[in-house]
């Protein structure tokens, strides 16, 4: 990071074509965290995330959704919009693909791309990928996709394309001479081999769907969704403005400090993004860094596997400081990291509640206690060598913290800011000043208000150096701590001894109540309902393997439910013949307890009743729906919800973004258990 002054940090723009998911949360949380630092740091910093709302996918999923793709876009980027404010993250601009502002400059710069020589029209005939919105090398119709595997579409038209082979050398140039252009080594590796392999023009129109940025002077092309998205980045500080403000501020945080990015986009963004500004003749970015995936629990986070964590579940129970701190302690940056409700409860009791809670709440309601909440005067008298180890460690902990930041090694960092937090537990534990506060002669008197400020002292240095991390519950602490906003501090003037003494007190109590063994229960039931209530009874268990972290593009989430067509593989008769679909008539049907979604159904198959809990609440009353008749998956392995158990599941068609669900039926009557095939 470095020393001019400003810092401008982005997220890739969210293809909203996947709702948002902890996997979106954990790139925002890291940028956010960054920003916050750096604006403690004294950087006049710029925060810029938004959503990439053009392409033929969101069109697709509009069409099925029954909207148009603007009411279709509308909707998930403020549900993103909605999930950051109430994570309060620290943006300073959230820009969408479909604002004016950025369709103004997104033509220009295409303008200039063409002016200078750089985009030609030609014609292209072959095999295209509407999952990756990529061209592939494929030559049999139908052939799947290398990247991802799904069936790809015969496509022949007129498009413009970037002289991307021009670039073969000017790229293999930068990323020799800025090695930190990209982020982290291995990345790096990746995209000089890729570049290496040779370049070819890349299509950067298309006229085979129209939802999309027209290109300037010949409309019935659409701007290429990636170089559409890529924008983003200029657009948003004013880039193709006439105005001077909007200037001045491109002029201000252009180029960008750090591109945070998930690793399956390095291509798109360490390849192509510089490709475009390069050709442009625009500054390039200073460094690209790309993050792992999130697994959950050891496996891909995907919707086909039903194991997305929606980052909601976790506010409502923990918090989401609780969720940042995890996120940033838990997982090696760079590398891929796992998310389970279990560590997420363990990390929040130790590091949290017993750690730094337990630190905050015995050291500030003993000067409560013992000193009527003022910070007491360290007697020089009373030290002992312990005082001064914790003194030592504590600056120690500062420098160490600051490095592995700025190393992007935020895991370390905290490890490092958990030490202290440990010694400092320690210490009050060894030093008993309970036991101390009993004796009432001077000498005692003395020394317990040195173990207190020692704490004190100790606790405020923590708890400055996590702000960026956890910044609600360390905004408690240090007003609890009489500092009052813990904002204005400027980090890099921290330093021990800089406590005031005799500073009032706020008012003290705990931040971080214990969670009890319910808690990873209660979250798996509310992640449960919310995934009963938003997809159709059969999950498409037959989506390939995609990324888990689909920051951008590559959604993790299947677009088989609202996009026909789209992402669907083929299975074999042998497979189809395993699902055992029956027919079969509901017999009781009741709500169920403290869940609005799901209703408990008697369904009577002919040879025998079965029980199933089915998210249907809202679409279905349960008196209308006895003596029906329905199919179900007879042979699903029996689950349970809200404590009943569910033997079996049944069919429906989920209609729209918010999966409302239609019973499957027939015209025909037609006898109890009999099978479908
Ligand atoms: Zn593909």
């Amino acid at each position: 990071m470095d020393n001019s002054g400003k810092f401008y940090i982005t997220t890739p723009i969210y293809y909203v074509n996947a709702r948002p998911h902890i996997g979106h949360a954990y790139t925002t949380v890291v940028c956010d965290t960054i920003a916050r630092r750096q604006r403690m740091m004294g950087y006049d910093t710029w925060f810029l995330t938004g959503t990439d709302e053009h392409g033929q996918k969101i069109e697709r999923s509009a069409t099925a959704a029954g909207c148009t793709p603007k009411e279709f876009a509308d909707k998930v980027s403020s549900e993103f919009r909605q999930l950051w404010d109430r994570m309060k993250l620290s943006y300073n601009d959230f820009i969408r693909t479909t604002e004016p502002r950025h369709i103004k400059g997104m033509q220009a710069l295409f303008k200039r791309l063409q002016d200078r020589g750089y985009i030609y029209k030609g014609s292209y005939s072959g095999q295209y990928c509407v999952y990756d919105e990529l061209y592939v090398d494929v030559t049999e119709p139908g052939a799947p996709c290398p990247e991802c595997g799904r069936p790809t579409e015969t496509i022949r038209e007129e498009n413009y394309f970037f002289k991307l082979s021009a670039m073969e050398e000017p790229l293999l140039r930068l990323y020799t001479e800025n090695p930190d252009f990209v982020r982290p080594e291995t990345r790096r590796n990746e995209v000089i081999s890729f570049v290496r392999g040779g370049l070819r023009d890349l299509s950067v129109s298309r006229t085979t769907f129209t939802w999309g940025i027209p290109v300037p002077g010949d409309e019935k092309h659409v701007i290429y969704v990636w170089l559409d998205a890529l924008a983003n980045y200029i657009t948003a500080l004013g880039f193709g403005s006439d105005d001077p403000k909007d200037k001045a501020k491109l002029d201000r945080y252009w180029p960008a400090d750090v591109h945070m990015i998930g690793k399956e986009i390095v291509r798109f963004h360490c390849v192509y993004w510089p490709a475009f500004l390069l050709a442009a003749d625009i500054p390039l970015p200073k460094s690209i860094v790309a993050h792992g995936w999130l697994l959950f629990e050891e496996n891909k986070m995907s919707k086909s596997r039903g194991n997305i964590v929606r980052t909601e579940t976790i506010l409502d129970t923990l918090g989401a400081d609780t969720l940042r701190y995890f996120l940033m302690r838990e997982i090696v940056f760079g590398s891929d990291g796992s998310f389970s409700f279990d560590a997420l409860v363990q990390r929040f009791n130790s590091d949290l509640a017993n750690g730094l809670g337990n630190l905050s709440s015995r050291t500030l309601s003993m000067i409560t206690r013992y000193f009527d909440g003022e910070i007491p005067y360290p007697s020089l008298g009373a030290r002992i060598p312990a005082d001064h180890e914790i003194a030592e460690l504590a600056n120690k902990t500062i420098s160490e913290f600051h490095a592995h930041f700025e190393q992007f090694q935020f895991s370390r960092a905290l490890e490092t800011g958990w030490g202290l937090v440990a010694a400092v537990n320690k210490y009050i534990v060894d030093n008993e000043p309970w036991a101390v506060a009993e004796k009432d002669d001077q000498d005692s008197r003395a020394r317990l208000a040195t173990i207190l400020h020692t704490s004190a002292e100790a606790l405020r240095i923590v708890t400055a150096l996590v702000h960026p991390v956890i910044p609600e519950s360390t905004a408690r602490i240090w007003e609890q701590l009489g500092l009052g906003d813990i904002v204005k501090l400027d980090l890099r003037n921290l330093a021990w001894g800089q406590l005031p003494l005799h500073t009032k007190l706020g008012k003290v109590e705990a931040v971080f109540p214990r969670a009890d063994k319910s808690t990873v229960e209660r979250m798996q039931q509310m992640e449960q309902e919310r995934s009963t209530a938003s997809t159709t009874a059969i999950e498409a268990e037959s989506t390939p393997p995609s990324p888990t972290q689909d920051t951008a593009q590559k959604a993790a989430v299947s677009a088989a439910a609202t996009s026909p067509g789209v992402g669907a593989s083929t299975i074999t008769v042998d497979d189809f013949a395993k699902v055992d679909l029956r027919v079969g008539q509901i017999k009781v049907a009741e709500k169920v307890k403290g869940a609005d979604k799901l209703l408990r159904l008697e369904v009577d198959l002919g040879t025998e009743t079965r029980q199933i809990v089915a998210g249907i609440a809202k679409a279905y009353a349960p008196e209308k729906l006895i003596g029906r008749k329905v199919v179900i998956v007879a042979n699903l392995a029996p689950r349970k919800l809200r404590g009943l158990e569910s033997q079996g599941m049944i069919v429906a068609a989920s209609i729209g973004d918010d999966g409302v669900p239609v019973l499957a039926g027939f015209l025909e009557d037609v006898p109890l258990g009999a099978r479908l095939k």
